[in-house]
């Protein structure tokens, strides 16, 4: 007996990972945040072809069975009137470009039913994510513009607050300076009016109190593009379970970020360690790309071995996605990887190649393929489609 048990192991290993590829590949997998655009304007990188750093090209990508991508269009704080807008449109351009150059290999889409025809056409189907609402220099024909060039969520603010919404930041460390706290009523004004366009509303970064005003306004379900679970990691950034439930009771989706400083309580003060070790070349790495946040990330593939012990395990995000799951319904909850956004990610988390190892997880934890499908894209597509009407 006992010589037979260690063969029929093997083949019910074996037969589980040829089930994970086989569910992974049939569903649509949708990952609702990705920086690679900001960052590609600075690195230069042709994301069609394999790169041997970052997270993102579309040769991963399809090694990974990505069929949707969200890219968010971001730039920092020191952009504003004049300037934030123009750059929103700068790379938005430099992914028109991408999927001019590729025409056989990505295509935007507007709406579920463009994503979904993309998909059969064994294309990536890209979307675009305006993340920070000071992106529109607090004007709504600016809206309207982006809206028309494929914007299909905007994150009301990115850390720094708006003239009309405080950020999770914000509404954290500078609570009593504040000039307002939450939307004002020009701020309800463009929640309306990002339903009416069938643009999401994202509110990953949002304070608490925006979140809850977004709640009370919006006539459309939401989406939280990248943010994980503040019960698991007490981060301003995670979502606290009341605004988990009432996410769910609006109808909308929380799409799971990868970041290790998300995932993991204990991953900042480590990171902070590593930062005051290599201080100087982080610093100036930073000036040479012109952004802090880049330097960071290529001092971390530098020092690869030092940086791979501060990378919690791949299990301690998938207890976020089974956390949202069991708390409010495998109906509300998606996966927003935030690659390309940060210095550091679970072990085997490396880029878009490693999304199978995912699916894998949910399926040892006996989720049944339909929930998978759900967490992997259906969400998503379903609260795309309630947004643009299609
Ligand atoms: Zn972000």
């Amino acid at each position: 007996m006992k010589k037979l048990l260690l063969p029929l192991l093997f083949l019910s290993l074996k037969l589980s990972a040829q089930n994970a590829q086989q569910i992974h590949q049939r569903a649509i997998l949708i990952d609702t945040h990705n920086d690679v655009l900001s960052n590609q304007l600075i690195t230069k990188f042709d994301l069609a072809k394999l790169q041997t750093e970052g997270n993102f090209d579309l040769v991963r990508a399809k090694d990974g069975g990505l069929d949707a991508q969200i890219f968010s269009i971001w730039c920092g704080e020191k952009y504003g009137k004049g300037t934030a807008f123009a750059m929103a449109n700068r790379e938005i351009d430099s992914l028109y470009a991408l999927i001019k150059r590729n025409p056989d290999k990505i295509a935007l889409a507007r709406n579920s039913a463009e994503l979904q025809n993309i998909v059969k056409q064994k294309k990536l189907a890209a979307l675009i994510g305006v993340e920070g609402g000071h992106m529109i220099e607090d004007r709504m024909d600016y809206i309207d513009s982006l809206a028309r060039r494929g914007m299909r969520y905007l994150t009301l603010t990115w850390n720094n607050s708006t003239s009309w919404a405080t950020s999770a930041r914000d509404e954290v460390t500078k609570k009593d300076s504040l000039p307002h706290l939450g939307l004002t009523d020009y701020g309800k004004q463009i929640v309306k009016h990002l339903n009416e366009l069938g643009v999401m509303v994202d509110v990953s970064h949002v304070g608490e109190r925006t979140f809850y005003d977004v709640i009370a306004t919006t006539t459309k379900p939401v989406i939280a593009s990248h943010s994980c679970a503040y019960a698991l990691n007490p981060h301003r950034r995670n979502l606290k379970d009341d605004q988990l439930k009432a996410l769910a009771k609006n109808g909308g989706v929380v799409c799971v970020n990868f970041y290790s400083g998300f995932v993991d309580s204990t991953y900042a003060a480590k990171a902070n360690d590593f930062y005051i070790k290599h201080k100087a070349e982080i610093d100036s790495l930073g000036k040479a790309y012109n952004d802090a946040d880049l330097g960071f990330i290529k001092a971390s593939s530098l020092h690869q071995k030092e940086a791979n012990e501060l990378r919690p395990p791949l299990s301690m995000l998938i207890h976020h996605i089974d956390y949202i799951a069991k708390l409010i319904g495998v109906d509300h909850v998606g996966i927003g990887s935030d690659f390309d956004g940060s210095e550091s990610y679970p072990l085997q988390m490396n880029s878009v190649a490693d999304y199978p190892k995912i699916t894998k997880a949910l399926l040892d934890l006996h989720y049944s393929e339909s929930d998978i499908d759900k967490i992997l894209g259906g969400n998503v597509m379903r609260v795309l489609k309630v947004n643009t009407g299609k």
